[in-house]
């Protein structure tokens, strides 16, 4: 036998095991040879299709808002960058973008702004979120769009008031669960503590909760990453959201030196997949941050072991200036080009589109159901 069959043959008696540690899923992310991530990626698809299906589930992005009250040292649009050109949707556009979601069967909707608390930004979010229940509603779609809510931190009371409102699902990514490295990447007054603190909220108030990292910082490691996976299950997380970091120019990161594209992507990827094995039954999307790195990364992603895409469907004229990293792709397509672009990538990597449903993950269905019993 030779070395590559072998060292192939023990990633995927690695990849099979159940209830993976740190050490083992450190070892899975170091995979190199094309056999050892076959391996990785294979065993990944199987235990995807075997708990959640061949289905892919869509939700229309809309973003809302580039104004943002904080200064990440990743983000293109923090506070400090003059070169942005700030917007914010009227209550109409964002309904309006919810109807096209609903007309072209994505089932379900992401509501995305810059980290913004005044009262009138989220007077601005709830009441669309309440007109988009009640106007979306349909014989295919008897409850309205499924909402997810991915507009940072806030108080109790605001969580409170947004699920009231009619969002079920949040996503706050925490971006790394080592503290020190989230304390590079955040200037003093954000704390991790407190970022895990909301996560905890969200859950309480009965949210579906989300979150995520990035793959590939400066000074980030391959036990880093372990890590963030033992804290996604750690806090009964239902969705995930990654991709691999990518330097915007106008920002205090935007110098770092960018690691070979190959290598990060190939990193992200093997994210995607070591979560998959080690929380099977979660929703992990493949996000445009992929794309941006490879023509064909979401459809890698979905490889890999996603089953979440989030089609644009914020307008053109102010796609441009929400750009948290460079070379986002889908600036320039239409909703329409969007859904017809995304069904071709999707049947390309061999899996069907939930249209019509929420796509909730089967995780958060079964805890919604041990809480019914
Ligand atoms: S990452 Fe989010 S909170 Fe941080 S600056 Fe960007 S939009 Fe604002």
């Amino acid at each position: 036998m030779n070395k590559s069959s072998f060292s192939s043959l023990g990633f995927a008696d690695l990849a099979a095991g159940e209830n993976l540690g740190r050490a083992e899923l450190a070892r899975i992310l170091g995979a190199t040879e094309p056999a050892e991530i076959e391996a990785v990626r294979a065993a990944a698809e199987r235990v995807l299709l075997e708990n959640c299906g061949d289905g892919v589930y869509l939700r229309g992005l809309v973003e809302a808002s580039n104004a943002c009250a904080c200064d990440c040292f990743y983000c293109g649009i923090r506070k400090s960058n003059r070169n942005v050109h700030r917007y914010t949707l009227e209550a109409d556009e964002i309904v309006a973008c919810a109807r096209q979601c609903a007309e072209m069967g994505y089932g379900s909707m992401v509501i995305q702004s810059g980290e913004r608390s005044d009262k009138k930004f989220i007077d601005l979010v709830a009441g669309a979120v309440e007109r988009i229940k009640a106007e979306t509603r349909s014989e295919e779609e008897p409850e309205g769009l499924g909402i997810t809510l991915c507009i940072g931190q806030q108080t109790y009371e605001t969580y409170k008031h947004l699920y009231e409102a009619g969002a079920h699902r949040y996503l706050l990514r925490i971006e790394t669960t080592n503290p020190e490295l989230f304390a590079k990447l955040h200037p003093e007054d954000q704390i991790f503590e407190s970022r895990v603190e909301c996560l905890v909220m969200l859950h309480d108030i009965g949210f579906q909760v989300g979150t995520g990292v990035m793959i590939g910082l400066p000074g980030q490691t391959l036990d880093d990453l372990a890590g963030d996976i033992l804290f996604f299950r750690q806090h009964d997380i239902d969705m995930i959201g990654m991709g691999p970091f990518i330097p915007h120019p106008d920002t205090p990161l935007g110098g770092e030196p960018f690691p070979d594209v190959k290598d990060r992507v190939r990193l992200a990827l093997l994210m995607i997949a070591a979560t998959r094995l080690a929380l099977r039954d979660v929703n992990i999307a493949s996000t445009t941050a992929l794309q941006a790195l490879d023509p064909i990364g979401r459809e890698k992603g979905l490889k890999f072991g996603a089953n979440v895409i989030m089609p644009q469907v914020t307008p053109q004229d102010v796609r441009r200036d929400y750009q948290l990293y460079p070379g986002k792709p889908c600036l320039e397509e239409n909703a329409g080009e969007c859904q017809s672009c995304l069904g071709m990538r999707i049947e390309f990597a061999g899996r069907k589109i939930g249209y019509h449903q929420w796509g909730d993950s089967l995780h958060a269905r079964k805890r919604r159901e041990r809480t019914k019993a």
